[in-house]
């Protein structure tokens, strides 16, 4: 066909030539394309007497209908091998199952092989703990209208772990109006570990962000820590005093002065081990906190810097307390950094109101938080940089607090934002979402 141009004008002597050439046999059907692009079938046949008689039907619409299918197939197929996904069919009444080439090559099948039915793939592909869930989740699917959605471990060939992520689905009207089970298998393994990783970065970045802001508060704390000191110094001074004077110590100024060292001595020891608690490395451990309790403790760690600085803080807390699923360690972190920011602001401003305030309340299933300083304000021009790390307008600076809050309180699903305080100055504040009200 590649030097003619086949038209309906020259396709008659064409197949002549053919049959001639012995190319085709009498009588065999073949197809061919015209060079407008219509598909023809013909049929050329010699009668006993000598005649020939040709068919010839115009098929373009069956072959565009066919390329259209093989088209749509193969679009299937490599959206499902780009996504990982794979898919399979079921029908309970015809005992009918298709699998799609995804599923068996996430499987490690070969894709000629039959697809197997749920308890041989949970035989043969799950972990012995993990395969009573998977055949409960099967039943109840089966038993019922609803949606199968669940992850479970897949076991591939010599032990290969990977994590699948399984939607499956009723669909009726499918096919002779029998309803049909539909389902995906996705294979989520690189996503769980970039996740992971990611949340190890976050961790590590988490860690480095509270052992800076520790830095930024140690004038504040070290003074903190050497009131009771210096305190404990002067009551062991004048207790030596009193013992060498002429009528000594009667025991009661003993035990007076020597529970007074004790005070501040666990006054100081407290401190200390807020301070090594709070810049641990430690893993992300999430846990059902009463919010509330969790900002006032907060305050042996934010207290010293503030009242260095002179600078008042309130707190207003909602009158029920409620129950968050946090890591302490990292949302007393965010406090911390909002609350250091809001000092620095308020430092860095003439006069003015040196008030800070700590304010939670409830929004919806929302709590909220919001640290409130009196200060200059966010500047438009700094507002939209605020977020992105190592920006910072301090000369001491790091940039790096509210990029790690932030991403601590998304990992927390919560967002953080500011907002303006009436009448001048920053509200930052972040969202968590509520577990329940504290008892
Ligand atoms: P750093 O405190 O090291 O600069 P942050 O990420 O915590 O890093 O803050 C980034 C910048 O956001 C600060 O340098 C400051 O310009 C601005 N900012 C943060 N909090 C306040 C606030 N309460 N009032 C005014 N500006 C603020």
């Amino acid at each position: 066909r590649g030097q003619y141009r086949l038209t309906d004008d020259n396709i008659d002597a064409w197949v002549k030539w053919r049959l001639a050439q012995h190319r085709v046999a009498d009588g065999e059907p073949f197809e061919i394309q015209l060079a407008d692009g219509r598909w023809l079938l013909v049929v050329e046949h010699k009668t006993p007497s000598g005649f020939t008689v040709s068919n010839r039907i115009d098929i373009t619409a069956r072959r565009n209908l066919e390329q259209a299918q093989r088209r749509s197939a193969a679009f299937l197929h490599a959206a499902e091998r780009v996504a990982q996904i794979g898919s399979f069919e079921w029908c309970v009444e015809t005992t009918e199952v298709r699998w799609s080439e995804q599923l068996y090559q996430i499987l490690g099948m070969a894709p000629c092989s039959d697809p197997l039915p749920t308890e041989e793939i949970a035989r043969r592909f799950m972990p012995s703990e993990e395969r009573p869930r998977f055949l409960e989740d099967w039943q109840h699917f089966m038993s019922g209208s609803g949606t199968l959605e669940a992850e479970y471990p897949l076991v591939i060939g010599e032990g290969l772990l990977r994590t699948s992520h399984w939607i499956v689905e009723w669909v009726t009207g499918f096919e002779n109006g029998l309803a049909v089970a539909i389902g995906t298998v996705h294979d989520i393994t690189d996503r769980k570990l970039a996740d992971a990783e990611m949340q190890r970065a976050q961790q590590r970045l988490a860690h480095v962000g509270r052992i800076s802001t520790m830095g930024e508060m140690a004038t504040g704390l070290s003074h903190e820590v050497n009131q009771p000191l210096t305190a404990i110094a002067t009551y062991a001074q004048a207790l030596i005093r009193l013992m060498d004077s002429p009528q000594g110590a009667d025991r009661e100024e003993l035990r007076e002065g020597l529970t007074q060292i004790t005070t501040q001595a666990l006054r100081a020891g407290d401190v200390i081990r807020r301070l090594r608690s709070f810049v641990k490395d430690h893993t992300v451990h999430l846990e059902p906190t009463p919010l509330n309790t969790l900002i006032r403790e907060l305050l042996v760690l934010a207290g010293p810097d503030l009242r260095l600085n002179d600078i008042r803080l309130s707190l207003s807390l909602s009158t029920v307390d409620v129950i968050v699923n946090v890591d302490a360690v990292q949302i007393q972190q965010v406090l911390l950094n909002l609350v250091r920011n809001a000092i620095d602001a308020t430092l860095a401003m003439e006069g003015g109101e040196r008030d800070v305030e700590i304010r939670t309340v409830l929004v919806g299933d929302q709590a909220e938080v919001s640290v409130i300083d009196h200060a200059s304000g966010i500047d438009a021009s700094v507002a939209a940089k605020l977020f992105t790390q190592f920006f910072t307008t301090k000369q001491a600076g790091t940039g790096l607090g509210l990029a790690i809050s932030r991403s601590i309180i998304r990992a927390h699903h919560g967002h953080l934002d500011h907002r303006a305080t009436p009448g001048g100055g920053a509200s930052f504040y972040f969202t968590l979402p509520v577990v329940r009200r504290a008892t």
